[in-house]
Order: structure tokens, then sequence, then C-alpha cells
């Protein structure tokens, strides 16, 4: 089977009440028109990510997605965890496609979320804030909302963060 390697963040920042989560809603095909009017369309929000470049260490690679996806600059904390899903592709030969994703627990340092190139737009309809203790319960994929609750448990074992 094919196989994919890509990694991610969980990027946080210090919020009034706790800690805050930078998450995107990713550009998905044109709901398919059914009838009259379109399917409605869930909000996805999923964590950035993307795949590790040749020559690439997985946690280069994050910090560099979170930037292209977000807008936000973020030094690494901890390494989360890995996550495994198997897709099928949409484009070309339907091929089965074999994915791990590692993911890092990333500390926000600078810049404004959303403000990314004009030509990311094609992957990322909007980057947002939200509260770290509703990102489980928002999150659309199983193996992220683990990666989430890891998150949570470091930072509450870590209070000097
Ligand atoms: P990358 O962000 O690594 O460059 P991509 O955008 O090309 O990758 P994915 O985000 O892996 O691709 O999405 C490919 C398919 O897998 C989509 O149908 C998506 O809905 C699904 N998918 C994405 N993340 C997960 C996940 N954590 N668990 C299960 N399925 C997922």
């Amino acid at each position: 089977m094919e196989r994919e390697i890509s990694a991610g963040g969980v990027v946080v920042r210090h919020s009034a009440d706790g800690w805050d989560l930078a998450v995107i809603e990713p550009q998905r095909e044109p709901a398919v028109a059914t009838g009259k009017g379109k399917r409605w369309q869930k909000l996805l929000l999923a964590l950035p990510k993307g795949l590790v470049d040749a020559g690439e260490k997985a946690e280069q690679t994050a910090i560099r997605e979170v930037a292209e996806e977000t807008g936000l600059m973020a030094g690494v904390v901890v390494k989360l965890g890995d996550i495994k899903y198997v897709y099928v592709r949409s484009w070309g030969d339907q091929q089965r496609v074999f994915k791990i994703v590692s993911f890092y627990l990333l500390r926000y340092e600078s810049g404004t979320i959303d403000r990314i190139a004009d030509d990311m737009r094609i992957e990322v309809k909007r980057a947002l804030w939200i509260p770290l203790a509703e990102a489980e319960r928002k999150l659309a994929y199983k193996g992220e909302k683990d990666m989430v609750r890891r998150a949570q448990e470091y930072l509450s074992e870590h209070a000097e963060l």
C-alpha cells in the first residue's frame, strides 16, 4: 500500500481562562449538489499538519506546517504521539494510502492567526483559535482528539508552562 508520513502541531497559547488551541477548517471538495440546493456540510475542524519533506525532521515539518497553515510561529514543547489511518485518494487511481502523522505540542510565540499566504487558501478555508477545553468535542478525527487529550494531560502536569 502507498504510504504517507506527515507531521503536525497542537499549538496552544494562554488565554484569560485557560488555554486556546489553533485549528484549521480545511478546504474540501465543493458540496455535492442534491436537488435544488447543496448538501449541508458539517463544520470540519482539524489540526495543522502536512507531509514531511525529504531531509526534513518531523519536528521541523510540524513548525513549518503550523506557520504555513495558521500564520503562527510556535516552538516545540514535546512530542505527543503518532496517529495512523488509511484513506482512499479521491483523485487519479483511487489508491489506498496508509498514513502516519506525528503530532507535537507547540507553544505559540508570535504571529496572527489566519494571516496566511493566498495560495494556502487552496488547503485552508480559515484558521482560528478555540478553547482547548472544547477541542476534543469539536475536532473531526478520533486520532486528533486523542492528541488534544494528551496535550491537556501534559499541560495539567506542567503548571510551570
Ligand atoms: P497533509 O495535510 O498531510 O498534507 P492531505 O491534506 O493531503 O495531507 P489528509 O489530511 O490526510 O490529506 O486527508 C486525506 C483523507 O483522510 C481525507 O479524506 C480526510 O478526510 C481523511 N483524514 C484526514 N485526517 C484524518 C484522521 N486523523 N483520521 C482519519 N481520516 C483522516
